[in-house]
């Protein structure tokens, strides 16, 4: 009789275990094992930052299956029949042998065992700054189920006053906001002139302006120079232009690499992005050895080039595949990624799929970007703002990315826009799409389509639109353009941007023409909260004959600098 088929597992946390139960529901006679360093398994590690804010206590709810029961080995084992052992770090892979060593890490005892298939699920290991103090106390990371349990424990204590967040990505900013929650005084240090570098200068710089508003400080263009400390303990931090912040806590959050050492040992082939090379069954350079999750690079699906992405749900797409063709021959794809990711900033949400502006630039793309910021729903329905950017190739409309930022349901939108990308959609396929509508959740033309709209007047030459930054850089040189805010008085009165612009409501905009500028060749630049009513204004303007009417794309809700008030 032939011996059952063994597929190890190396890695217990998001793709390893989903790879190991995949496996396992495709063969039910293999045997499945799981090798895991830490002594937990399945860590759900995006919910560390709520642990450590402090929207639920009990740690045990990161471990849980979605009915409460705790993830260890005995689950493993009772309900899937897979074995999984934790506090076990491979060592070493033998691929000649077919095998790998182990050490527990409370005992140290050490063995080996074979496989036929192996699936690598190492995970990433966290980037620290090289420079001076690194190592000293106060100083982590918010990697592990350690790490979170030691800020949690920070947090209930008290104790500390001040802390420093450095880098301003996915993980600095909701760490940000837990450290806040805890009533720690916080400073985020981003050696990028921008937070979360996902987004495009303005939409972030609109999410740093909310962190702001919270109380958080935010440095940008600012690295850190190094680590000052008392005793072996953190008393502060010092930056590149030798600003000193005093900190008993630093939480170092500059991103993430592929955790490949055991793999580069073994003499598999690592990709130029610095993750393991995997093709399209997420099978490694040795047909044996497949790799999932944070430690391999993958295609992206827009510009064909390996990237990295170190995302949750991405580790477990991968692991089921990965899974499935360890079990049973390669039968399953992994067809890559567009990098959608999305991200909690207080009661704002960051998102963004695709190509930013920024990025599509660099790669060659001609594009033509768009800036909505419209209500996600009725105003009578409790209406949230949505500020989206919307990237497309110029000669054909085809979408690149979007980003959305703001109170509002930022998670639809965005999933909205992923998979219009993946559809391959132009502009032009989504300007009479039929979704859902009822007051509680969207307008008749939700702010997706509304957005595909504006996008379409202006490669149609209906609408010129400008940017908030070419507007800012007119307002700083001489002769700037003549600006009308199309607003009524009361709003004005409220929140101006102070630029120099005139109060001219739209509703009386025909009747004032004699107060703008005689010449029909002067830029003319029209804006209102949203930059509706500013539309209509400047087509009224262009009927009544002046040729360079300009609308500030996204209006004052889309304006990233000081306003006057
Ligand atoms: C604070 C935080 C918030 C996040 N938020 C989000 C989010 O909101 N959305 C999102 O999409 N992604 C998020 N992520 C990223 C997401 O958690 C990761 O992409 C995902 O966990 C990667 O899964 P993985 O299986 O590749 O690696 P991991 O989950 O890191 O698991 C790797 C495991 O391998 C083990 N291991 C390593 N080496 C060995 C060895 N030699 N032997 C045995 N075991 C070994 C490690 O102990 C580890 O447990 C977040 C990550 C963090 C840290």
């Amino acid at each position: 009789m032939k011996n059952k088929k063994r597929i190890v597992v190396i890695g217990g946390s998001a793709s390893g275990p989903k790879a190991a139960a995949k496996a396992r529901r495709i063969d039910n006679n293999a045997e499945v094992i799981i090798l895991q360093k830490d002594p937990d398994l399945s860590m759900a590690s995006c919910g560390y930052p709520y642990y450590v804010g402090g929207y639920f206590d009990d740690r045990n709810m990161l471990l849980s299956t979605p009915t409460g029961v705790t993830r260890n080995p005995m689950f493993y084992l009772n309900a899937k029949d897979i074995e999984a052992r934790v506090n076990t770090e491979v060592t070493a892979i033998d691929r000649d042998g077919h095998s790998l060593s182990f050490r527990n890490a409370i005992t140290g005892e050490t063995g080996s065992m074979t496989y036929d298939k192996l699936i690598i699920a190492t995970g990433s290991v966290p980037r620290m700054p090289p420079v001076p103090g690194v190592g000293l106390d106060g100083i982590t990371t918010l990697q592990s189920m350690k790490d979170a349990d030691f800020l949690r424990k920070v947090g209930d204590e008290g104790k500390i006053k001040k802390a420093v967040v450095v880098g301003g990505g996915l993980i600095g900013i909701e760490t940000c906001e837990a450290l806040h929650l805890a009533d720690i005084e916080i400073t985020v240090v981003e050696l990028l002139p921008q937070l979360l570098t996902f987004l495009d200068w303005e939409l972030a710089k609109l999410v740093e302006n909310h962190v702001r508003t919270k109380g958080a400080n935010v440095i940008t263009d600012n690295g850190i120079a190094e680590f000052l400390g008392e005793n072996g303990r953190l008393t502060g931090v010092k930056l590149a232009n030798g600003t000193e912040l005093p900190c008993e806590l630093a939480v170092v959050a500059i991103g993430v690499r592929p955790n490949v050492k055991l793999a580069q040992a073994a003499g598999l082939i690592i990709g130029e992005t610095g993750g393991l090379a995997v093709n399209e069954y997420m099978q490694t350079s040795d047909p044996d050895i497949y790799a999932v999750g944070d430690c391999v690079e993958v295609v992206n699906r827009i510009t064909g080039r390996k990237v990295l992405a170190p995302y949750g749900d991405l580790a477990n797409l991968q692991g089921r595949v990965a899974g499935e063709n360890a079990a049973s021959e390669n039968c399953v794809t992994f067809p890559g990624t567009i990098q959608t990711g999305i991200c909690k900033v207080f009661d704002y949400a960051a998102g963004s799929t695709g190509l930013c502006e920024t990025a599509a630039k660099k790669l060659g793309y001609d594009v033509i970007t768009v800036i909505n910021a419209s209500p996600d729903k009725p105003n009578f329905m409790d209406a949230k703002l949505l500020v989206t950017k919307l990237v497309a190739e110029r000669k054909t409309g085809q979408l690149l990315g979007a980003q959305c930022v703001g109170p509002g349901n930022v998670a639809k939108q965005i999933s909205q826009w992923a998979m219009a990308i993946q559809g391959r959609m132009t502009v032009e396929d989504l300007v009479n799409c039929d979704l859902p509508y009822a007051p509680p959740f969207s307008l008749a033309i939700d702010h997706f389509i509304a957005t595909a709209h504006i996008m379409q007047n202006k490669m149609k030459g209906r609408m010129k639109g400008i940017s908030t930054a070419e507007v800012w850089q007119k307002v700083a040189c001489d002769g700037k353009p003549f600006l009308i805010d199309t607003r009524g008085p009361d709003e004005y009165e409220q929140m101006r941007l102070g630029i120099g612009e005139r109060l001219i409501p739209l509703g009386a905009l025909r009747m004032r023409l004699n107060e703008l500028p005689q010449d029909k060749e002067t830029e003319i630049i029209c804006f209102c909260k949203i930059s509706l009513r500013g539309y209509e204004a400047a087509l009224a303007l262009e009927g009544n004959g002046w040729k360079n009417v300009k609308v500030m794309e996204g209006g004052v809700m889309a304006w990233p600098y000081p306003r006057e008030k």
